[in-house]
């Protein structure tokens, strides 16, 4: 299905920012890359994507201000194409369609670097459909023409006005927000009837998406108004009138609410969907990871006859504990006698796609009435074995120690902070109603990598008391935590709101 050749450099076209728009060549080409340069209109779901060895670096604009400069971009791929490494570029939409894809490849030709080009969709045919708005509709545009309203500082707008105030179908202009005045006058002084529709979209397919409708005559002033920010897509045709909206969800109980999911790759992976589900727009920016301990083999099959119990804290815990019994080459009959106990709803279905049905599962998914819950079931004979993270917390232990139940502690996974989407999440935060965090860990990761602390007042939602003590010892008061350690949970705690 995929194509097996690598090559050193892949300019890659993401599409318009919906993750789901991603080809299935570019998702295989981030997940390969050592090194994945960015813009500024990659959605950071689409970054956690990457390998976490990969290095992430950023090259887009700030406020008008180069990050790195077309050069130093040129550059940077250069030098780490030499150096062996698998260079993937990431840019917005297609690389060939504005933002300056045909010069890297030239670039790259002229100094013989092998290279490809991955297509994506382009923003300004479907940042229009999600939008509502048919780029072409039969006997309305039967052509569309796409141009950039960009113009290098102090110059005028280069763009024939007399000759596009005649075209018969769409108009579309990229980069064009800062000139929009501009390119109004020159099609209402060209003879466009200032009645034909008009639309402004703003981060297209993206969750935090706006879409102006109005017409070329008040088109600028709605855009004024509305305080409308780049990337956006000007569309001007009478396709504007029509509204074939797909991609809003209204009526919902999450509705229009931007929400950004922090954990582990693949907890915000089960998340998402149920939080869109409920009509939210999710963004997927994994602060956390987690990397797998080696345990040697001896210790671990030894401790895994003693057991009566066998005691797994998080879905995470669940997955590491069954990779271990095939990499360790075990007979997944030998648990047989064991009884398997879960903390809560995510590790009892994570333990369900391993075909086991999990024994206990507390009341309460918390390590509180785990314990209170699990002494019960426990006797002098019982020997728990606690397969958990790391860092996790003294009240299992103590609490087992305490009833004089017979233990062993085993970390199996240790869950690392990623600082690569540091300067992401310091970009995007302002734009979330709601900041989801899901474990301690996750707290500790924002706040360590959030530069304003004020960004996070009265916006942070915690899954449950664990989570919101890290966030107080931060200083983070305004915190909503949830009552059912879960999705469900959260999202209740949220619709209260
Ligand atoms: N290669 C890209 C375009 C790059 S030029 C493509 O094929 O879509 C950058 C311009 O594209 C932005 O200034 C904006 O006008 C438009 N654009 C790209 N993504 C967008 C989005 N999600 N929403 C609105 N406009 C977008």
């Amino acid at each position: 299905m995929f194509d097996k050749e690598i090559k050193k450099v892949s300019l890659v076209g993401v599409g318009p920012g919906d993750e789901n728009l991603l080809t299935i060549k570019a998702c295989k080409c981030i997940e390969d890359a050592d090194v994945i340069i960015y813009d500024n209109l990659i959605n950071p779901t689409i970054l956690n994507r990457a390998n976490m060895g990969a290095k992430l670096i950023y090259a887009g604009k700030i406020s008008g201000n180069h990050y790195l400069t077309q050069d130093k971009i040129n550059e940077t791929i250069v030098s780490y194409a030499l150096a062996g490494e698998y260079v993937v570029r990431l840019k917005g939409g297609d690389p060939y369609i504005f933002g300056r894809g045909g010069e890297e490849a030239e670039y790259l030709l002229q100094r013989g670097i092998d290279f490809e080009i991955v297509h994506g969709v382009s923003s300004f045919y479907a940042g229009l459909g999600y939008a509502g708005i048919p780029v072409t509709f039969r006997g309305e545009a039967a052509s569309f023409h796409v141009f950039t309203g960009h113009r290098k500082q102090g110059e005028p707008l280069n763009l024939d006005f007399a000759g596009i105030a005649k075209l018969e179908g769409s108009l579309v202009f990229l980069m064009g927000i800062s000139n929009l005045g501009a390119i109004v006058n020159g099609l209402l002084s060209n003879g466009m009837n200032p009645d034909t529709g008009a639309a402004i979209i703003e981060n297209a397919t993206r969750y935090n998406q706006r879409v102006f409708r109005g017409k070329l005559s008040n088109i600028e002033e709605i855009a004024k108004k509305e305080n409308i920010v780049s990337p956006a897509l000007i569309a001007i045709g009478n396709v504007c009138k029509k509204n074939l909206d797909f991609f809003k969800k209204d009526g919902l109980p999450l509705s229009n609410k931007n929400i950004l999911l922090t954990a582990t790759r693949s907890l915000t992976e089960k998340m998402a969907p149920e939080f869109k589900a409920l009509g939210a727009n999710v963004c997927e920016m994994s602060l956390i990871a987690t990397k797998e301990m080696e345990i040697e083999r001896d210790k671990f099959t030894l401790e895994l006859e003693l057991a009566t119990h066998i005691l797994l804290t998080s879905a995470n815990g669940v997955d590491i504990f069954f990779e271990k019994i095939k990499k360790y080459d075990l007979d997944i009959r030998s648990l047989h006698n064991k009884k398997i106990c879960v903390i809560g709803s995510g590790s009892a279905s994570a333990l369900k796609k391993y075909g086991v049905r999990a024994d206990f599962i507390p009341s309460k998914f918390d390590s509180k009435s785990f314990l209170e819950e699990m002494v019960t079931e426990l006797n002098e004979k019982s020997r728990v074995l606690m397969l958990r993270a790391k860092l996790g917390n003294d009240i299992l232990p103590n609490g087992l120690k305490a009833a004089g139940i017979k233990f062993c502690d085993i970390p199996i996974y240790d869950t690392i902070i990623d600082y690569r989407r540091k300067f992401e999440l310091n970009k995007e935060i302002k734009n979330f109603d709601y900041i989801v965090l899901a474990s301690a860990s996750a707290a500790k990761a924002l706040c360590e990598m959030i530069e304003d602390m004020n960004a996070l007042k009265e916006r942070v939602v915690s899954i449950g008391p664990m989570t919101t003590k890290a966030l107080m010892e931060f200083g983070i008061e305004e915190v909503i935590t949830a009552n059912q350690y879960d999705v469900k949970g959260i999202v209740d705690a949220i619709r209260k709101l």
